[in-house]
């Protein structure tokens, strides 16, 4: 097999893999510059939907514009919801009538996030996988991005019943503790970077699928939810912006094929959205339900059921893939939805590809013991 080495090393080889390293303010702030300057948008900060207008005709009720608590009513002939993770698109469906289909999943995961800078002179480091390194250790994990600027996005994530890292919302802490892992150690280190920022924690985070169908066809026209409102998944995995950007490629195609015909439109996308999240969402409970069974066991919760097995899991596909490039991409574009998540993950005949890899030791990423020694001596007082 192939030599080691992540694949995102060499941005050049892999042009429809490109990693973007930013923080997400700076992304927004490009993103708007950009709508700005485009003479067909028009847009309204601070505009806040409060409703949706609707009309029946038929069996099927049509959406036709918002009411906002701004500007009054604003009348259009297709809504998209993107108002993300708190989007009060059940709320407002039901006000007609309708249910919204919605199966949620715990992550089980809290996350913790603080950005460093570079200090002036420092190299911007190599990082192992592209634009991230990653640590994940019994019981934790943490990860690490280079971003915008000379910026570095360090994550750590822990058990919600793993308290022992709870003290993790506390900048020594969260420090002390990424600074006992080999692998970001240095990137920490005084002495090549600054904090920029405090802790960050998120915690309640789900994995949740809103169904735009009932009996295969759309449950309302004139309406899309996409991003976030359509499906959330974990964070950790990086998916929302590419299932974002994929919905609303589905919603273009589907205007452009369907464009007088709004019943044949709403099915149309309202199908191809569906087909593109479920797997997606489906995928991500999946590694979520393995990550959280073993986390469990690290704090001796109670386990639950057994999850399915996959033919590869995550912790294999990332030990092969630090083995092996080639895998290392397919788990890459697997990861980031350029292939379907089942194409490597459910895949026999790379499980007994990875079988008989001869991966070799992985470097240490420290250890559990060694990390919490290092966070409590700090909340104690020792350091
Ligand atoms: C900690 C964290 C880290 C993440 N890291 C990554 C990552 O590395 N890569 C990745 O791909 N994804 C990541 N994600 C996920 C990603 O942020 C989301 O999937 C993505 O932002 C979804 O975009 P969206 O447009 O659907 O929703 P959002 O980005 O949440 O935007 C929704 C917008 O709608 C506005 N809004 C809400 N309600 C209303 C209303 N009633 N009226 C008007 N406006 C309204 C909100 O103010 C907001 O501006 C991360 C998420 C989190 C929480």
């Amino acid at each position: 097999m192939g030599a080691g080495g992540f694949p995102l090393a060499d941005p050049t080889a892999h042009p429809d893999l490109v990693g973007l390293g930013t923080r997400r303010t700076t992304l927004e702030w490009v993103l708007r510059s950009r709508a700005l300057a485009e003479p067909a948008i028009t847009l309204r900060p601070g505009v806040v939907v409060t409703d949706l207008l609707w009309r029946r005709a038929g069996s099927v009720p049509q959406v036709v514009g918002v009411r906002t608590r701004e500007h009054g009513t604003i009348r259009s002939t297709l809504v998209l919801d993107a108002s993300g993770r708190r989007s009060l698109l059940p709320r407002w469906l039901r006000s007609a009538g309708v249910e919204l289909a919605e199966t949620g999943h715990d992550c089980e995961l809290v996350a913790y996030s603080r950005f460093f800078r570079l200090r002036d002179g420092v190299q911007v480091p190599q990082m192992q996988r592209g634009n991230a390194t990653v640590a994940v250790l019994d019981g934790f994990g943490c990860y690490a991005f280079l971003a915008d600027a000379r910026t570095i996005g360090i994550a750590v994530g822990r058990h919600p019943f793993d308290l022992h890292l709870a003290g993790l919302r506390h900048a020594s802490f969260f420090d002390a503790v990424v600074g006992s892992l080999p692998p970001v150690a240095a990137l920490v280190d005084p002495s090549h970077s600054e904090p920029i920022s405090d802790v960050a924690a998120m915690g309640g985070l789900r994995n949740v699928l809103r169904d735009p169908l009932r009996a295969g066809s759309a449950q309302v026209h004139g309406l899309h939810a996409i991003g976030d409102a359509l499906c959330m998944t974990n964070p950790a995995f990086g998916r929302g912006l590419s299932m974002a950007l994929q919905h609303a490629a589905a919603v273009t195609d589907g205007v452009s094929a369907e464009p007088d015909r709004p019943d044949r439109q709403a099915d149309l996308i309202a199908r191809r959205l569906s087909r593109l999240t479920r797997p997606v969402w489906a995928d991500t409970v999946a590694h979520d339900a393995e990550r959280s069974y073993r986390w469990r066991q690290t704090v001796h919760a109670a386990l639950g059921a057994v999850p399915a097995p996959r033919a590869v899991s995550m912790p294999t596909a990332l030990r092969a893939a630090a083995a092996d490039r080639r895998i290392g991409l397919r788990l890459l574009r697997a990861i980031h939805l350029l292939d379907s998540p089942s194409q490597f993950f459910d895949d026999e005949a790379l499980a007994a590809a990875i079988t008989g890899l001869d991966a070799p030791e992985l470097p240490s990423v420290g250890s559990r013991a060694a990390a919490l020694a290092a966070g409590h001596a700090v909340l104690t007082g020792r350091v």
